[in-house]
């Protein structure tokens, strides 16, 4: 290696896998230069946040990270860790500074099939992890009256809409959006689709949404146009705009193999319908792109503390360790490529099929095991999987 992966280590049981897949499958093959961050809780608390924004800063400067789950401090966690204050999720500190888009793909293997038959490869989902429902002002209204949008521009210019007369209660909700940040979710989304050559399917409601969604539809057409048209075209790709409801309809027709990409609220929501469709959670990858090429890889779930609390009392969990090594294998293969070094890149396409070989042989952990057809299963724990992967690597 050359330039070091960034590397970020998390909390509770995807810690413990953490060090497990390292030092088993890391360590004995590559000669690892990284720059580690350690983002678990104890040690946000002790820098107060900053060893996340210095995680973040140097994925940006370096291009390339990998980061373990980690909690996300609530009320119930305050008490548990006696935190200092409720820290923002590290993911929402590292997505405001790379300002990406998440795309999450399902590792597929024969012998767990997706509950809609005809998915052949994976879909990826591609979520605009800004604004809309997420950050809207919302009001409860008490009782008749009336509500008005209204906007002041910088020059004092004003204007006024009526959005409902009530004639008793309900509720009311703003959402806002940027064309600066939409663009960047349509850079990141063309650059994805190049980069893993599949093609590109964005689904809104501009037919409703006359100005909200239809500048999302428009930003990305012209986006397209101007930029990846060409390219596209040169690798056989294709990129549409459809309804989404009509997406909702070809994505469960189709065979996979593409990615989707959706408004923030949809990409919420679409994102565990496909991955629960697919199988399993602990199956699922995600990398964070950004519109200027910086990828942070990492598993799309979280630190599955249900079975740290069950390591803590000195049990051997079966925590599937499959999300969390392809972020390893994601991220050096990625280093590989900025780096033009084939050795970095061929062992992190070696790593993925001795994990892939492992479960086709049916050593699987439980989560797994109870899904898998088709194939004779010995379920094991976390250390006897990835023992196993190891044997496959060294042969
Ligand atoms: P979770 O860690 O994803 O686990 C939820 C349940 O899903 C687990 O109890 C387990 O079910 C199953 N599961 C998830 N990953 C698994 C794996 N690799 N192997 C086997 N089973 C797996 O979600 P959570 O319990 O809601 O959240 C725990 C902590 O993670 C929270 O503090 C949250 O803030 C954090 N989190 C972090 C991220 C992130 O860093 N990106 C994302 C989400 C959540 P069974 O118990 O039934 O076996
Ligand atoms: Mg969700």
């Amino acid at each position: 290696m050359q330039t070091p992966l960034v590397e970020m280590d998390g909390d509770e049981m995807t810690r413990v896998l953490w060090k497990l897949i390292k030092d088993s499958l890391i360590f004995p093959y590559v000669d690892l230069k990284s720059e580690y961050y350690d983002l678990g809780l104890p040690n946000r608390d002790k820098t107060g946040d900053q060893v996340t924004q210095m995680a973040a800063d140097a994925a940006k400067k370096y291009g390339v990270a990998v980061k373990c789950a980690t909690i996300t401090p609530n009320a119930q966690r305050m008490e548990e860790y006696h935190l200092k204050e409720m820290y923002k999720s590290p993911n929402a500190t590292i997505r405001a500074t790379l300002d990406g888009t998440v795309f999450r793909t399902p590792i597929v293997i024969d012998s767990i099939h997706p509950v809609v038959k005809n998915w052949k490869k994976p879909i990826t989902i591609a979520r605009h992890a800004y604004g809309d429902l997420y950050k809207a002002t919302e009001l409860r209204v008490p009782g008749p009256g009336k509500a008005e949008l209204r906007y002041t521009g910088a020059d004092g210019t004003t204007f006024n809409k009526t959005v409902y007369d009530y004639e008793c209660a309900g509720v009311l909700q703003a959402q806002y959006n940027k064309d600066s940040s939409i663009e960047s979710f349509a850079h990141s989304c063309f650059k994805y689709a190049i980069a893993s050559r599949q093609d590109l399917w964005f689904s809104a409601k501009d037919t409703i949404s006359k100005q909200y969604d239809q500048t999302f539809k428009q930003i990305f057409q012209s986006i397209y146009e101007e930029s990846y048209r060409k390219e596209f075209e040169r690798l056989g790709l294709t990129y549409f705009y459809t309804l989404i409801d009509d997406a909702v309809a070809r994505v469960i027709r189709s065979e996979g193999g593409f990615i989707w990409a959706l408004k923030n609220y949809d990409g919420d929501v679409m994102s565990d319908m496909v991955s629960t469709a697919f199988g399993s959670l602990a199956m699922m990858t995600s990398v964070l792109v950004s519109p200027d090429g910086n990828y942070e890889y990492e598993a799309a779930h979280g630190t599955v503390t249900r079975h740290y609390y069950r390591y803590l009392k000195g049990e051997k969990t079966s925590t599937n360790p499959m999300a969390t090594i392809f972020a390893w294998s994601g991220a050096l293969r990625k280093r590989g490529e900025k780096d033009d070094l084939p050795d970095l890149r061929a062992f992190a396409d070696r790593l993925e099929k001795a994990c892939l070989d492992t479960l086709n042989a049916g050593v699987m952990t439980k989560d797994l095991a109870s899904l898998a057809e088709g194939v004779a299963v010995t379920p094991v724990d976390s250390e006897e999987f990835i023992a196993a992967i190891k044997s496959r690597l060294d042969a």
